[in-house]
């Protein structure tokens, strides 16, 4: 059993019949001031004593007859149990009886231990009359009798998002629906493999000739886009611009020419060339350039990089806007302090290997364009090494990239409902464990 004393529970009013009982931070007061009960704010009561009627264990606030809890939770957001809606029943690690409203019968249910919700595959949670809550009552959304999922927004505490089939992660639910029938319902996401977890199943759909690459390949295609299939925006991007490819053709066409291509057509032997420098030298390495003895700084993520390309068309103009502004700063500046050589023959930013530390582009060829500049500092931010490299170099635009991930709401473009399933997408994934602190730590 939880220890109540650890939890803080809603406060407000709980009326029974004449009775009306101070709630505070979940304790039950009678009206001589002793305790009689908690409640927790997923509407289940433990150990209650008269007037609520003397019980041990937990019982849910629909097996008080009539009694109506009205008050906050522990956000301090408006909370009234039950509440208006019932739904189903699932996962209660106690026996308890539900009560048909229309014959006024009791049925006994006994679910014992099993049931409730299972949620991407991983994360079990009771179903309490349709209130969703976490084994120390929390309550996370509410689920309706057709299997429809809201979930609170961590976020946002006060909205609850409704999942659809993009949200939604793989649900096992197991129990009763609010009139008492046994019920068993399933959701898997669109050609999902089901032993396959949600960042491999993304990559998957993202990049459509995993099946006709090595092991190595794939190996590094999942490094390099894991950051952002665990964190929605992967989604996001193939929902709206479409996945990528093997094909021969020159890199980086749509960033230059700033017409929307769509899909990414990655060349092969670019492909295969950087899959070979990844593994020998990591994220980035400089490498000689023609005009001795000046070195380029190389980034060795060409899908994120051209996944980055594909990421500007999702966010605002504003966004856009901001993102020039820095990119005309640093051309300033590399102007400034690290001159081209006449002789150079390239826009990238060269350096003397000496000022590796002191290079204003995270990359050379991030100073090329600004949509390079962009697509580069993308890629940069896809796994922890050059992640890490970014904020040295960059503090401006790492933070412009921590807001696309953690606060998509402010950069995200509101067209084609790309803000709202970004934000009802990343609130599953937490729910589901998967968008976490984590995530930074590859
Ligand atoms: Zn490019």
């Amino acid at each position: 059993m939880v220890e109540s004393s650890k939890i803080k529970g809603p406060s407000g009013f709980l009326q029974l019949g004449a009775h009306l009982l101070v709630v505070d931070y979940g304790k039950v007061y009678h009206q001589d001031g002793s305790q009689i009960g908690f409640l927790f704010e997923d509407g289940l009561l433990e150990g209650t004593a008269e007037p609520l009627g003397k019980w041990d264990g937990l019982k849910s606030i629909e097996e008080l007859n009539g009694a109506i809890f009205r008050g906050i939770d522990s956000y301090g957001l408006q909370l009234e149990l039950p509440g208006p809606d019932r739904g189903p029943i699932g996962g209660l690690m106690y026996n308890f009886t539900i009560s048909d409203p229309q014959s006024g019968s009791s049925n006994p249910a006994d679910m014992g231990s099993t049931g409730g919700l299972r949620y991407n595959s991983k994360k079990d949670f009771f179903v309490l009359f349709g209130r969703i809550a976490t084994p120390d009552h929390k309550l996370v959304g509410r689920m309706t009798d057709d299997g429809t999922l809201y979930f609170r927004d961590e976020r946002f505490p006060e909205t609850l998002r409704k999942m659809d089939e993009n949200s939604q992660l793989s649900t096992l639910f197991q129990g009763t629906k609010s009139n008492g029938q046994a019920w068993r319902h399933e959701f898997q996401r669109q050609l999902y493999k089901p032993d396959k977890i949600y960042w491999e199943n993304e990559i998957n759909r993202y990049f459509e000739d995993m099946d006709r690459i090595n092991a190595q390949q794939k190996k590094y295609i999942y490094d390099t886009m894991k950051f952002y299939a665990d964190s929605g925006l992967l989604h996001m991007v193939r929902k709206s611009e479409g996945g990528a490819a093997l094909g021969n053709v020159r890199h980086g066409a749509s960033g230059v020419t700033q017409v929307r291509s769509g899909k990414v057509n990655l060349d092969r032997d670019e492909f295969e060339r950087e899959v070979q420098f990844f593994k020998k030298f990591g994220a980035l390495m400089a490498v000689p350039s023609q005009c001795k003895p000046y070195v380029e700084v190389r980034i060795n993520l060409v899908v994120a990089h051209e996944y980055g390309h594909q990421l500007e068309f999702c966010l605002t103009q504003a966004t856009q806007d901001r993102i020039n502004e820095i990119y005309q700063k640093r051309l300033h500046a590399c102007n400034r302090l690290h001159p081209l050589p006449e002789e150079a023959g390239t826009v990238s930013e060269l350096i003397q290997p000496h000022q590796f530390e002191e290079r204003i582009f995270v990359s050379g060829y991030a100073r090329s364009t600004v949509h390079e500049f962009w697509a580069e500092c993308v890629a940069a931010f896809a796994i922890k090494e050059s992640r890490d490299v970014l904020k040295q170099i960059d503090s401006e635009i790492y933070d412009l990239l921590m807001e696309v991930v953690l606060k998509p709401e402010r950069v995200v473009s509101t067209l084609e409902g790309k803000r709202e399933n970004i934000l009802a997408l990343q609130t599953s994934l937490r729910v589901g464990g998967i968008l976490t602190e984590d995530v930074f730590r590859e």
